[in-house]
Parts: C-alpha cells; sequence; structure tokens
C-alpha cells in the first residue's frame, strides 16, 4: 500500500507539473497578442499624504483579463512577460498611459505624481532614460510627478548596470524609490550607492502592525533610517485605522492600501479626484473597485 500510495503521490506531482506548465504556456501564447487586442489595462491606487489624509498620487498597476483564460494577475503574468521579453513594450506602453493621466490629473491636484513600477529587464534591456524623457516631453510632464518603482532583485544581479540606469534617471529628475522593501536581500548599504528618494516599506511588515513587535522595531528602524537619508517612505498595503494612525505617529509620509481604496479603473480614479471633499479630515478615497 505504501508503495502505491507513494507511486500516485508521483503521478500526481508530475500531473502537477504538466499542468504549471501548460498553464505558463497558455499564459505565454495569449499574453503575446494581448496588447494589441486590447485586453491590457492600468488600475490606479491611490497615494495618501499620511498627514492630511488627501490623495497626493497614484500608483499605477497592470491588469490583463483574457478572453479565454479570464483574469490574470501581475504576480502571474509579468514573470511570463519579463521571460519572453515581452515586458519591455508592455512596461513602455504603461509609463505612456500612466505619464498621459498623470498630466490630466495634475489640474486637478498640483502636486500630484504618479508612479509607475518598471521591471529589472526594462532596467537593462532597454534605453529606459530615453523613453522616460520621452513621455515627460510628450505629455509636458515635470519630472518630479513621475516616480519609477523598482525592486532590489536587479541591485544584487546586476549592480553595475542598475547604477548607470538610475543615476540616469536621477539625472532627469524623476524620483526613484525601492518597492517591497524589506523582502530581498539587499544590505542597506544599496541605499546610498543608489540615487533613491523613496523606500516603499513591503505590505509584509505593515500587515502585523501595530501589535507585532518585530514588525514594529523593523518599521521603526527603517523610518529612522530614512529620515537621516533623507527619503520618503510610503507603507504598503493599510488595511485598518490602527496600522494607518501609529505610521503616521512614527512619522512615515505616505499611506496606500485598502482602508483607504483599492486599484481604480481609469473613471473611477478621475471621478475620486473630481469629487474628492476639499474639507474633510478623515478618508479621502471611497473603497470602491477591484483589488
Ligand atoms: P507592487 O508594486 O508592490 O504593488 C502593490 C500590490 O499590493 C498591488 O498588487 C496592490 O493591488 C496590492 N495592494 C495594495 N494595497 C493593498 C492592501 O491594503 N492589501 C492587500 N492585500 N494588497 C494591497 P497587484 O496590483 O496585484 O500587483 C502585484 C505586483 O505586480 C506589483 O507589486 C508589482 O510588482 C507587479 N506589477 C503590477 N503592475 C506592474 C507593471 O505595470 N509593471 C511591472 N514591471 N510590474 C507590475
Ligand atoms: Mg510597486
Ligand atoms: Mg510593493
Ligand atoms: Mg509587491
Amino acid at each position: 500500500a505504501a508503495k502505491d500510495g507513494g507511486r500516485n503521490t508521483f503521478r500526481t506531482f508530475t500531473k502537477d507539473m504538466h499542468d504549471a506548465s501548460a498553464r505558463r504556456l497558455a499564459i505565454q501564447t495569449r499574453l503575446a497578442g494581448a496588447h494589441s487586442r486590447g485586453d491590457i489595462s492600468l488600475m490606479y491606487q491611490p497615494l495618501i499624504d499620511a498627514k492630511t489624509k488627501r490623495i497626493i498620487g497614484a500608483e499605477a498597476l497592470m491588469r490583463w483579463t483574457d478572453a479565454e483564460l479570464g483574469s490574470i494577475g501581475p504576480d502571474e503574468f509579468i514573470p511570463v512577460a519579463e521571460s519572453t521579453g515581452l515586458i519591455i513594450e508592455l512596461g513602455g506602453w504603461a509609463l505612456d498611459e500612466a505619464c498621459r493621466h498623470a498630466r490630466e490629473w495634475r489640474d486637478v491636484i498640483p502636486n500630484f505624481h504618479m508612479a509607475v513600477n518598471l521591471s529589472p529587464v526594462q532596467l537593462i534591456g532597454s534605453d529606459v532614460a530615453s523613453s522616460v524623457k520621452s513621455a515627460l516631453l510628450k505629455y509636458g510632464l515635470e519630472p518630479k510627478a513621475l516616480e519609477i518603482e523598482i525592486t532590489e532583485g536587479l541591485l544584487i544581479k546586476d549592480p553595475l548596470e542598475a547604477e548607470v540606469t538610475l543615476n540616469e534617471l536621477a539625472e532627469i529628475g524623476v524620483s526613484i524609490s525601492i518597492d517591497d522593501f524589506g523582502t530581498g536581500y539587499s544590505s542597506l548599504s544599496y541605499l546610498h550607492r543608489f540615487p533613491f528618494t523613496t523606500l516603499k516599506i513591503d505590505r509584509m511588515f505593515v500587515m502585523d502592525l501595530p501589535h507585532n513587535e518585530g514588525s514594529r522595531s523593523l518599521v521603526t528602524a527603517v523610518l529612522a533610517l530614512a529620515q537621516r537619508s533623507n527619503l520618503k517612505v510610503i507603507a504598503e498595503g493599510v488595511e485598518d485605522q490602527e496600522q494607518a494612525q501609529w505610521l503616521t505617529e512614527q512619522g512615515c509620509d505616505i499611506l496606500q492600501g485598502y482602508l483607504f481604496s483599492k486599484p481604480l479603473l481609469l473613471d473611477a480614479f478621475s471621478a475620486l479626484l473630481d469629487n474628492r471633499d476639499t474639507t474633510d479630515d478623515g478618508k479621502t478615497a471611497s473603497s470602491k473597485g477591484q483589488p
């Protein structure tokens, strides 16, 4: 019986492997034509000024809905797009689209800034600095209205290349943030080597605030370090009032999370800006929309 069990386990294992690679292949195949079919879009999640609780920006997040596969999350399709190189096209489009709306929304909120995620593949495989420059120029957008988010991965894999490109971006004057801070393996020395302006504390550390002592001391240390290094801090994944209050008291600059709003479709985000209550003292954003 033990032997049979073992064989069944093996069969299940190989079947799972087969299913996983079949899905990956299906994703790869469908993704190749997704952009031209108009199936790729951006959603916008508000960034909230911790002190005033007003919207001061948005993070653009990519979405894909396929006619056959349904809706696929970026955590699943971005890695595929990176491995095929398609991310260069998709990411270039996202940059352009996000800048276009940033220009519009800056008329509503003067210091509005748009955060765009950039894949490490874009940073080394394409001339990102020129793409950024032309997008800013095309829409007449001030550099400080744009924030480029990158994760730590590339800094470790190819620090020399990363340094060159990030310095080019810094020279343009756009903000550069280190995304998902705390989840990678980069040492704190990276913060000084690269021209970061902003640090985004990963949701993982925000989740258990303020009750978990480990999270609390980590976030406190990060905030102290950021203050000394003149970095702006954004907390991701803020889901309840207690977290928001604690983070604000500790000096975190910007809050992002479901407490304020999930990522919103273009029209919903525009409506939010148009209807926002300028005299409010509490919540600025609604919780409409889908993740
Ligand atoms: P990220 O850049 O760290 O984005 C934040 C993620 O956290 C988003 O997931 C957002 O929807 C989610 N989130 C925000 N607030 C909350 C909250 O309060 N609770 C919870 N549970 N989640 C929250 P999303 O949109 O699924 O994106 C996942 C990741 O995919 C992003 O993580 C980013 O690494 C990548 N990604 C998304 N769009 C793009 C893109 O245009 N280009 C590239 N290269 N990567 C992208
Ligand atoms: Mg991000
Ligand atoms: Mg993040
Ligand atoms: Mg993330």
